[in-house]
């Protein structure tokens, strides 16, 4: 039998338990389209050179990070009850 405990507090959960809720994160880049500089705009070839060179110099599971992350949990009643009344903590 497959077992599960609350990630938050601990409490052991069973697989088809009716005290375990599974919660979800996502976080992602808020931004929308990007501004260009009046430089960047005569010179666009340029500018596309640059931020490729960020890209290929950069972490990727830093870049990750700060584009989208995703998170899963397993929680029991009492904390689901917590997280809905303080998501944020
Ligand atoms: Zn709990």
């Amino acid at each position: 039998m497959i077992r599960y405990e609350c990630d938050r507090c601990g409490e052991s959960l069973g697989a088809n338990d009716a005290r375990r809720f599974i919660v979800k994160f996502e976080i992602f880049a808020a931004a929308g389209h990007v501004e260009l500089s009046d430089d960047a705009r005569d010179d666009p070839q340029s500018e596309l050179d640059a931020v490729m060179r960020q890209l290929a110099e950069a972490d990727p599971d830093e870049m990750e990070d700060q584009t989208y992350r995703s998170f899963r949990f397993d929680v029991c009643d009492d904390c689901r009850k917590k997280l809905i009344a303080h998501p944020l903590g």
